[in-house]
């Protein structure tokens, strides 16, 4: 049940202020993010358009600490189909700077968190680039 006494109406504006979440409040809800999404598509816990509701209602809290944040592979998948041009891929960015700056997480994860990123780039430029050479 939602508490509205835990709600901060700020929080869009917050996010809105940031770099590349500047058209955050432009989100109409349509869920077109959601369906175009790979990660989705495997993990249904995962929902951008939920994860827009939340930001929209001033759920700050639950948004920061949400693991959600780090399952986002940043394919930008999402930018391209958004019909307002929210640009989610942005906003999730700045959603986890902020979550680094209020200290729901350390500096270490996030860096974890990039690493990750960056060797499953580079594990599928070497898987392609064997599979070419093979062929
Ligand atoms: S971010 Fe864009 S695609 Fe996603 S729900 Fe909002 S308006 Fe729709
Ligand atoms: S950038 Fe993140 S939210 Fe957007 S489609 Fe890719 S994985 Fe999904």
């Amino acid at each position: 049940m939602l508490d509205l006494n835990s709600l901060d109406l700020e929080f869009k504006n917050r996010v809105a202020s940031k770099p590349g979440g500047e058209k955050a409040t432009n989100c109409f809800l349509c869920g077109t993010c959601t369906a175009g999404c790979p990660v989705s598509s495997l993990n249904n816990e995962y929902n951008p358009r939920r994860i827009m509701r939340m930001i929209l209602l001033g759920m700050e809290k639950d948004v920061l600490s949400s693991p959600q944040l780090w399952q986002c592979s940043q394919c930008h998948t999402c930018v391209a189909h958004c019909p307002q041009d929210v640009r989610f891929a942005d906003v999730m960015r700045v959603l986890r700077e902020l979550a680094l700056e209020d200290g729901y997480i350390s500096r270490e994860f996030l860096e974890e968190v990039e690493k990750i990123d960056r060797e499953i780039r580079q594990e599928r430029i070497d898987r392609v680039n064997r599979l070419q050479n093979n062929r």
